[in-house]
């Protein structure tokens, strides 16, 4: 399977990382919607949330909320989303799981 973010998430291809462990890969978005906008990456392959185990399904969602206070701290961020798209209607466009987490800020002007 010709799988972009498999590669990413496995660093075949090289990508900017901000967190690494045994169980994903977070890197920056391509096209931000905001300064920090982070992407989690399952290394094991799923196309989307309603095929993660229960185990990383819990551990992405307790790392979304990590992230998202690290952007806080760290970026000044005031608040922050964490969503997944699921199918193309739902604006899904790869086909690897990925949980978005994107800080917001109430100065507009870090909206990218
Ligand atoms: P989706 O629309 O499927 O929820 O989100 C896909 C996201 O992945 C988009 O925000 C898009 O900008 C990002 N993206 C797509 N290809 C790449 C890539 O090769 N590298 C990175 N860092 N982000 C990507
Ligand atoms: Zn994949």
């Amino acid at each position: 399977m010709d799988c972009i973010f498999c590669k990413i998430a496995n660093g075949e291809i090289a990508s900017d990382t901000v967190y690494e462990d045994d169980n994903f890969r977070v890197i920056l978005d391509l096209s931000p919607a905001s300064k920090g906008h982070m992407l989690i990456l399952p290394k094991v392959h799923a196309g989307d949330i309603t095929e993660l185990s229960e185990d990383i399904a819990g551990k992405a969602l307790v790392l979304a909320g990590k992230l998202g206070k690290a952007a806080m701290v760290g970026l000044g961020a005031t608040g922050f989303n964490t969503l997944a798209n699921t199918g193309e209607s739902a604006g899904q466009t790869v086909f690897h799981c990925h949980i978005h987490v994107i800080p917001r800020y109430d100065d507009a002007s870090s909206i990218v």
